[in-house]
């Protein structure tokens, strides 16, 4: 059995291993425990490298996938994040650490009341999580600085790119099926939208309305 030190060193490690290099996303990995996000039964489970099962039928995302996001993602300090998806709130949690302020939607309200309750308890002040279906995006709070997506949608919603900034990132699975997508990330530039493909990814599906 691993000490917790011993647990923690393999799971940077592990993240390194898988093309994490942003230190800054490597330290915030490090400063957001993963238990508090797990359900009892995989809480042996946290630190490995796998989607876990939460509440609703919806899934806490791969560690590996969520650093690789993150920092794609390129969130500065002064940087006001949108994400859409909130599940645990582990993503969000993670974002905390390196934006000055994170939104984030869930359309299950208990999600978003749990997630809610576990970042209070870590203290992550600088999250608001708000129960609503999040491909309208947050207008009131709009434009942001970035944008990302952890539920998967079949084009980037162009309400969502509208909500960005111009220099501004969004990060998303997009596909037509739940079994084959790619993660895209999208500059909005002063001439129009830059695509890049990152990589192949397995997420629930991006759903409409309130659940
Ligand atoms: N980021 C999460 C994992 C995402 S699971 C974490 O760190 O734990 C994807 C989540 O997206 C699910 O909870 C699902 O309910 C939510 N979701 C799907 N469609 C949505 C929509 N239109 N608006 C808000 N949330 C949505």
């Amino acid at each position: 059995m691993n000490t917790p030190v011993e647990t923690l060193m393999q799971y940077i490690l592990m993240l390194k291993n898988n093309g994490v290099s942003d230190t800054r996303v490597l330290q915030a990995m490090e400063l957001i425990p993963r238990e508090p996000f797990t359900t009892p039964a995989f809480l042996s489970r946290a630190y490995e490298d796998t989607a876990l099962p939460i509440a609703s039928g919806q899934t806490l995302s791969q560690p590996s996938v969520v650093a690789k996001m993150t920092q794609a993602l390129d969130v500065g300090p002064r940087h006001k994040v949108l994400e859409i998806g909130t599940g645990t709130g582990f993503q969000a949690a993670v974002l905390s650490q390196l934006a000055r302020r994170v939104y984030t939607i869930e359309r299950f309200a208990d999600l978003a009341r749990n997630a809610n309750q576990t970042l209070l308890d870590l203290e992550l002040v600088n999250v608001t999580v708000i129960t609503g279906d999040g491909s309208h995006g947050l207008p009131t709070q709009s434009p942001f600085d970035r944008i990302i997506l952890t539920a998967a949608a079949e084009d980037p919603p162009a309400n969502l790119l509208a909500q960005l900034k111009e220099g501004g990132i969004m990060v998303l699975p997009v596909g037509q099926s739940s079994t084959v997508q790619t993660l895209i990330k999208i500059t909005k530039t002063d001439t129009g939208l830059e695509y890049e493909e990152l990589e192949d990814v397995r997420f629930v599906p991006l759903l409409a309305g309130l659940a």
